[in-house]
């Protein structure tokens, strides 16, 4: 008798990746890893401003909570999937104080485990097959693989220096914006530094509810901006819950990228589906984890505001070198990310192979994340002043 209905194989076996994998754009830092890894090998000093992920460490109160919280049984079982209730009023005080918005701690808040796993599984609580997903390009490359692992059709949005790096979404025919479902937006932006305004929330608010659109705003770098003040939330818009929800996150802030803990926050539909598609993959955050960003989001926030100083001292380091080098840099008051725009002609990849040859400057080309972001580079303030001086003086002997 036979239990399984395929022949058993008896050549080694091989099996192909699904076609939603194979469907994803391929790594394009790929090849300069290679690259910086032979650079590296062959001993040059290599300054590495490639990979935006915050170089300090997390404030000492995080670590402390983490670790009496981690001695709590209390912690030790599944947690909620929709994140403690303690946290998730602490979000909701933290929107209160930060940007004078009401949310209803337990319809309008989910934790996340980070907030890239929040955008990533976003779309497959309301995307149907072959329905649109707006997205900006150059962007965070998670929004179209959440889109196309729901099925859905990502339709770029291009971001240009003419507009503020914002996208004209009122450029959106009216055939596309009757199929879109959601329309993603991430301000301060990655990688080009840029804000948003009130305003801008406000009229793509209209606008989405004009053609019952989902806005999913990415507030990742809400709180590194220069000057300490919050860039404004796209839910301080009045009404905005009716179509819109935050991804945030305690990653950028608080230097806890590796932590892995988010939230989103907004019209409780959005955050209902949200959940459920959570409830069906994962058991939500480590309750100890939850207990140390609540002691992040509620701490003192100096730190916070000592970081957006730091960043701002490194970015004017850096700026010297790239603008003797004959760069164009846009000014920037959030993110810790320079943008620049490479001299006509030079594109992206040689750009950035040619600094790290030259001068073993580890930069992310501009087009690594979408077709806009040809000719221009992305440098990550995670390196000490000392070394951004070094970098500096590199790119002030170089030419391009
Ligand atoms: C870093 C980053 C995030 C945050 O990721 P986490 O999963 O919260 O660590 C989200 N969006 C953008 C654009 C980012 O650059």
């Amino acid at each position: 008798m036979k239990f399984y209905n395929k022949e058993p194989k008896s050549q080694n076996m091989s099996f192909e990746l699904s076609q939603r994998l194979k469907a994803l754009p391929p790594y394009l830092f790929k090849e300069l890893d290679q690259v910086r890894d032979e650079v590296k090998a062959r001993g040059v000093d290599i300054i590495d401003l490639g990979v935006g992920d915050p170089d300090r460490p997390t404030p000492a109160p995080v670590i402390e909570a983490l670790q009496k919280a981690a001695a709590d049984p209390a912690n030790h079982r599944y947690p909620l999937y929709s994140g403690l209730n303690a946290f998730k009023d602490v979000v909701a005080g933290w929107y209160q104080k930060r940007h004078g918005v009401t949310l209803e701690p337990a319809t309008e808040v989910c934790s996340l485990i980070g907030s890239k796993e929040g955008i990533a599984h976003f779309p497959l609580a309301f995307v149907n097959p072959g329905e649109v997903v707006l997205i900006p390009e150059p962007g965070y490359p998670v929004y179209n693989s959440g889109t196309l692992f729901a099925g859905g059709r990502p339709v770029f949005m291009p971001l240009l220096e003419k507009n503020g790096f914002r996208p004209d979404y009122q450029a959106v025919d009216e055939a596309t914006a009757a199929q879109a479902k959601i329309i993603w937006v991430n301000y301060p932006n990655n990688p080009t530094g840029a804000t948003a305004t009130l305003d801008f929330y406000a009229g793509l608010v209209a606008w989405a509810k004009k053609w019952r659109i989902i806005v999913a705003s990415d507030a990742a770098y809400s709180e590194m901006t220069y000057d300490g003040r919050p860039h404004p939330s796209i839910l301080e818009v009045p009404g905005a819950k009716e179509v819109a929800l935050e991804f945030h996150s305690v990653s950028k802030t608080y230097n806890m990228t590796g932590w892995r803990l988010g939230w989103a926050a907004g019209g409780a539909d959005f955050i209902r589906g949200l959940g459920q598609i959570k409830n069906n993959v994962d058991s939500g955050v480590f309750q100890a984890v939850q207990v140390a960003g609540m002691a992040a989001l509620n701490g003192d926030q100096e730190p916070v505001r000592a970081m957006g100083r730091l960043y701002q001292e490194r970015r004017e380091a850096l700026v010297k070198g790239l603008a003797a080098a004959g760069l164009t840099v846009f000014p920037g008051t959030a993110t810790f990310y320079v943008w620049v725009r490479l001299p006509a002609g030079l594109k992206s990849a040689e750009f950035s192979s040619r600094l790290l040859h030259e001068a073993g400057i580890v930069a992310t080309p501009g087009n690594g994340f979408g077709p806009s972001g040809e000719g221009f580079a992305r440098f990550a303030l995670v390196q000490e002043v000392d070394r951004l001086n070094e970098a500096a003086a590199r790119l002030a002997k170089l030419k391009f």
